[in-house]
């Protein structure tokens, strides 16, 4: 069990100024080396003398990390941005307000201050006990202290779980997967891009990682495509408290209504598996129906198929087939009282 020390572990600092150095750091330390964006996640694991990298490379000092840029069909949010600045800047919140309204409902004025767009789609599981450095799968053990009957399981995962039962907390991910956004990344083979959705990965294809970044690679910005812009949002979180707290589940959709019909839609929910999930079968089924109740209720139980509670969590199963119902519903509610 971890004891807060509050002194962290020592290790080499590197404070880059470009993304090529920054780059070229982490490559030569591979496995040794930790990014340092905004700190808040990473800051938890040093002074808890848990994670003990021997090279710790801050991104802080690099300018093309940070801020908003337009082109001529999408915006470019560097990864260095804070959730402040994508919550406060006038095009986001314009055009992309799933996105503001996600991050403004990060945490608090002060984390969302110094937390960055980079470090929240990023950042690491929250599960208790993985936190608290208990040698589970996810830690490189061969067991899950989550998932037995009587173990503290509320927040985990429904949907999805293999062995590990930790869900991605991330709020501004599933917006970003309905927005159809791009992650760019810069590796030690160039440039690559790859869809938001595909960004994230379960305990299927790697137990220890929510994200494709492997040692040496950086996230350097997300791009969104103009596709979505300005067409109509539903953001909903469920949390304990309504401050400062993370998302038991979330949902995120952008929709497009032509007539009484939904003629396009995207939507994804996080808090319901290790990765943020894109429902792709609510999608298909929701397509050239009502943006109703009734087309929700059906989106919703579609959305919770296959879904299996733990010992504590199974309210999260009728959370968010409501959440999903509303997503639909809600919409049309919007649209009529506008
Ligand atoms: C008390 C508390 C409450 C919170 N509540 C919420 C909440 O309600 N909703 C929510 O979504 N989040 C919440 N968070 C999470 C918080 O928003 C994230 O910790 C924060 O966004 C991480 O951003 P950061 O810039 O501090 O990242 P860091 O802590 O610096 O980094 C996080 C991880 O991402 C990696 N990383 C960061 N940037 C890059 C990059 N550019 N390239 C490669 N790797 C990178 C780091 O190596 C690290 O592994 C909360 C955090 C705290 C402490
Ligand atoms: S849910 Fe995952 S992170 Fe939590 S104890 Fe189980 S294996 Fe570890």
């Amino acid at each position: 069990m971890a004891v807060i020390r509050d002194v962290m572990p020592a290790f080499e600092l590197f404070q880059p100024s470009t993304v090529t150095d920054a780059q070229k750091i982490l490559e030569q330390h591979g496995r040794d080396a930790w990014v340092l964006a905004g700190g808040l996640d990473i800051f938890d694991w040093l002074k808890d003398r848990i994670k003990k990298p021997k090279v710790v490379v801050d991104l802080s000092g690099i300018e093309e990390l940070k801020g908003v840029r337009t082109t001529s069909d999408s915006i470019e949010i560097g990864a260095m941005t804070t959730l402040t600045e994508v919550v406060s800047n006038p095009i986001i919140r314009q055009k992309y307000s799933l996105l503001s309204q996600a991050a403004e409902l990060v945490a608090s004025p002060q984390i969302r201050n110094q937390g960055t767009i980079g470090g929240n789609v990023s950042q690491d599981a929250r599960c208790w006990y993985y936190r608290a450095g208990w040698p589970c799968y996810r830690a490189d053990g061969n067991i899950c202290y989550a998932d037995t009957p009587t173990a503290r399981n509320r927040e985990h995962a429904i949907l999805h779980a293999d062995r590990c039962v930790a869900v991605n907390p991330s709020d501004s991910a599933p917006a970003l997967i309905a927005l159809d956004a791009k992650f760019v990344m810069r590796t030690s083979k160039g440039e690559r891009t790859v869809d938001a959705e595909d960004y994230f990965i379960g305990p299927d294809i790697d137990i220890t990682r929510l994200h494709i970044l492997r040692p040496g690679d950086l996230l350097t910005a997300i791009r969104i495509p103009s596709t979505w812009a300005g067409t109509q949002f539903y953001f909903e979180k469920v949390r304990d408290r309504n401050v400062w707290d993370f998302p038991l589940l979330n949902v995120a959709a952008a929709m497009v209504v032509s007539g009484d019909r939904i003629a396009q839609i995207r939507i994804a929910v996080n808090g319901a598996a290790a990765r943020p999930l894109r429902l792709k079968a609510v999608e298909d089924a929701v397509r050239g129906k009502p943006p109703s109740a009734a087309t929700g209720e059906v989106a919703g139980k579609l959305a919770v198929q296959g879904a299996v509670p733990l010992q504590f969590n199974a309210y999260k199963i009728p959370l968010m087939r409501n959440l999903v119902k509303r997503a639909i519903g809600g919409v049309e509610e919007a649209k009529w009282s506008s």
